[in-house]
C-alpha cells in the first residue's frame, strides 16, 4: 500500500470507529489490507469478496406472510411447484425426479467453491431465499466448502433441523448455524 493510501485507510478506519463507534467494521477492514488498498487505488473491480451468500434451495417449507424473497419470480415458481409436489406420492416424486427442481446442483456449488477459493475468497453463508435445508444434500455443501478451505455458516428457519441433520452438518464444522425465531405479534415477539 502506498503512503497516501495508508493515511487514507487510517482516516477511514478512524472515521468509522470514532464517528459511528462502529469498531467491528473498522476491525474487519483492518483485517483485509490488500482489499482496502485495491479499493483506495480505484481497482475495486479486482477485489474478491471475503464472503459470498449461496441459496442452495429456492423452495421453502414455510409461507411467511412478509417473506422478502417473494419479490423474486423464480422463488414464486418454486413455491407453486413445491405446493403441488407435496400433494403427490413419494413414489411419483422419485419417478419424475421433481425432487431435484429448484435446488442447486451439487456439482455447480463444487465448481463455484473451487473458483471462489482460487480467487481469494474465505467464507460462504448458506442462506434463505428458499430454505437451505430443503436441499436434500445440504451437508455436502458444507463438506465441499471445508474441502476447499472455506469457512461456512448456515441461516435456517429451523423447521427441518432434526438431530440427524444437525449432526451431519456439524460433521463438516460450520462456524455457525443460525435460526431466526419470530412471532406473530409484537407483544409475544418481544
Ligand atoms: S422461512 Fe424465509 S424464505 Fe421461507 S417463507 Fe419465511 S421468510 Fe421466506
Amino acid at each position: 500500500m502506498t503512503v497516501a493510501a495508508t493515511h487514507l485507510a487510517n482516516d477511514i478506519l478512524e472515521a468509522i470507529a470514532g464517528r459511528w463507534g462502529y469498531l467491528d467494521a473498522a476491525a474487519k477492514l483492518a483485517g483485509h489490507p490488500e482489499r482496502l488498498a485495491l479499493f483506495l487505488t480505484g481497482r475495486e473491480q479486482e477485489i474478491t469478496p471475503v464472503n459470498i451468500e449461496i441459496w442452495p434451495s429456492l423452495r421453502c417449507n414455510a409461507r411467511c406472510p412478509k417473506c422478502p424473497y417473494r419479490t423474486n419470480g423464480a422463488r414464486h415458481e418454486a413455491d407453486r411447484r413445491n405446493a403441488s409436489k407435496r400433494l403427490i406420492s413419494l413414489q411419483t416424486l422419485v419417478e419424475t425426479g421433481l425432487g431435484t427442481q429448484d435446488v442447486m446442483p451439487i456439482e455447480r456449488w463444487a465448481k463455484m467453491a473451487h473458483e471462489f477459493r482460487q480467487a481469494g475468497g474465505l467464507s460462504v453463508t448458506f442462506t434463505s431465499g428458499g430454505e437451505p435445508t430443503e436441499h436434500p444434500n445440504l451437508p455436502d455443501f458444507g463438506r465441499i466448502a471445508r474441502q476447499e478451505g472455506l469457512a461456512w455458516g448456515l441461516y435456517s428457519n429451523g423447521c427441518n433441523l432434526t438431530a440427524d441433520l444437525v449432526n451431519q452438518l456439524l460433521a463438516n464444522s460450520p462456524e455457525f448455524i443460525r435460526v431466526s425465531i419470530n412471532s406473530w405479534s409484537a407483544h409475544s415477539h418481544d
